[in-house]
């Protein structure tokens, strides 16, 4: 699968970061993490914090996968509702898939405190606006929801929404818990600690066999030619997974993202928040450090990479409006745009865990629109998992659910 149009922002800003050289000679190690991403960093950091001898094989060049598109705003914020979730999965697995996504962003601060590079890691409040006045409603009850399970969320309505943060919306959501990062240079600052414990990490290499019958060791064949002989397999790689998990457990999107050249001024509460609403597909941006905006939506029903990336400037006009009718005082220039391609599940949860028909491997894919703090719940259930440890978690992330 193509992922993303060729020039996402955060390879451009930040170049060649490190060189990873592609697999030479077989390998072995105890864990094998697929996909050198976001979330195969995450993993390989936590796996080898845990003790593992860990590989990392990626067959493009590292977080070169859907991680160089990503908008990268961390939030708690599930694509679906809490109190839609309550019904759909029941009040326990509902409420705790928020509390999960709550502490994973603290997962995310710690993560980043330690990188060995400047990933951006910025703690944000997050605005997520009612796009009409038929949410204005819903989002109240949301706001009741998420607070009675002790999340940070505070109801606002229109005239305070106007005067807060001179937005035009009838009501919002105001969340303390949300940040915003370089999720290319996080992921790449995460490997270099792996490697430091002595992770090898490998680019330009493609895992292309499997056994799913695994009697003892999994035999991992690649398109270099040697093998890699390894206890566990961890597959962190993000859409292009579906044909290995064979089970149908995504809708897969186009999506369309932007960044400014820097602002002479920004308001000032929006260097501090990220927003987005209630709409779906929904309008949403952040800042960088250097005062660029980032902003993304447009969502379309995947078709083909051909036809996405032939949309990237009507897609990226229809987001950039969205924001000068928000900002008419902001003039912004459009420096980059670009297109990626992004899954949903149906009730906004990732899947984590053994799917059926490769029940001896782990998959971590954080599908929906926080996919970054999905990579790291599933970092946690994955390697209790693979250290025998019970972890009741896992039961909510499911394959087969
Ligand atoms: C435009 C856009 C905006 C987004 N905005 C946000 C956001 O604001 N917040 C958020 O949380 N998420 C966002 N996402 C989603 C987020 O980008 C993803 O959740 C995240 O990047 C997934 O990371 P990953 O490491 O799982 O996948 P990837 O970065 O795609 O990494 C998977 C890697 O696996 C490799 N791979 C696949 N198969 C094989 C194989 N057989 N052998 C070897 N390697 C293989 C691929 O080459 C790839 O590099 C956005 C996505 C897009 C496209």
């Amino acid at each position: 699968m193509d992922l993303k149009s060729s020039h996402p922002y955060w390879p451009i800003k930040n170049g060649l970061v490190a060189t990873y050289p592609p697999l030479e000679n077989d390998e072995e190690c105890d864990v094998l993490v697929l996909g050198g991403g976001i979330t195969g960093a995450i993993f390989a950091d936590r796996l080898t914090k845990e003790g593992f001898d860990v590989v990392v094989v990626d067959r493009r060049d590292i977080g070169h996968g859907s991680t160089s598109a990503s908008t990268a705003m961390l939030q708690y914020e599930i694509d679906t509702h809490l109190i839609d979730l309550l019904d759909m999965i029941g009040p326990e697995q509902a409420e705790r898939a928020y509390r999960l996504s709550v502490d994973s962003l603290a997962t995310l601060a710690q993560l980043a405190a330690e990188c060995p590079l400047d990933c951006g890691f910025t703690k944000k409040r997050s605005v997520y606006a009612a796009s009409t006045e038929a949410d204005v409603e819903s989002l109240r009850r949301e706001a009741l929801a998420r607070q009675r399970i002790g999340i940070e969320a505070e109801f606002v309505a229109g005239p305070e929404v106007r005067e807060r943060y001179a937005l035009p919306h009838p009501a919002a959501i105001v969340s303390a818990e949300a940040a915003t990062a370089d999720p290319y240079l996080f992921a790449h600052g995460l490997l270099k600690q792996a490697v430091r414990r002595g992770a090898r990490v490998y680019d330009r290499t493609e895992a292309t066999k499997f056994d799913p019958a695994f009697l003892g060791r999994h035999e991992i064949e690649t398109d270099r030619g040697p093998k890699i002989r390894a206890d566990d397999i961890v597959f962190a790689t993000g859409y292009e997974s579906q044909q290995y998990t064979g089970e149908k457990v995504c809708r897969f999107k186009s999506t369309y993202a932007l960044v400014t050249q820097p602002l002479a001024s920004v308001a000032p509460w929006n260097e501090h928040h990220l927003f987005w609403e209630s709409a779906r597909p929904y309008l949403y941006f952040r800042t960088t450090d250097d005062r660029r905006l980032v902003a993304g939506g447009a969502d379309l029903d995947f078709r083909s990479a051909l036809k996405r990336d032939a949309l990237i400037e009507r897609q990226t006009a229809h987001v950039f409006n969205g924001i000068k009718e928000l900002f008419p005082q902001l003039a912004p220039e459009i420096e980059y745009a670009w297109a990626g391609t992004f899954a949903e599940t149906k009730d906004g949860l990732a899947y984590i865990g053994r799917p059926a028909a490769l029940p001896h491997a782990y998959f971590a894919l954080g599908f929906g629109g926080n996919g970054i703090t999905y990579s790291t719940i599933a970092a946690d259930i994955v390697a209790d998992q693979l250290k025998g440890r019970p972890n009741t978690d896992a039961e909510i992330f499911r394959f087969g659910r």
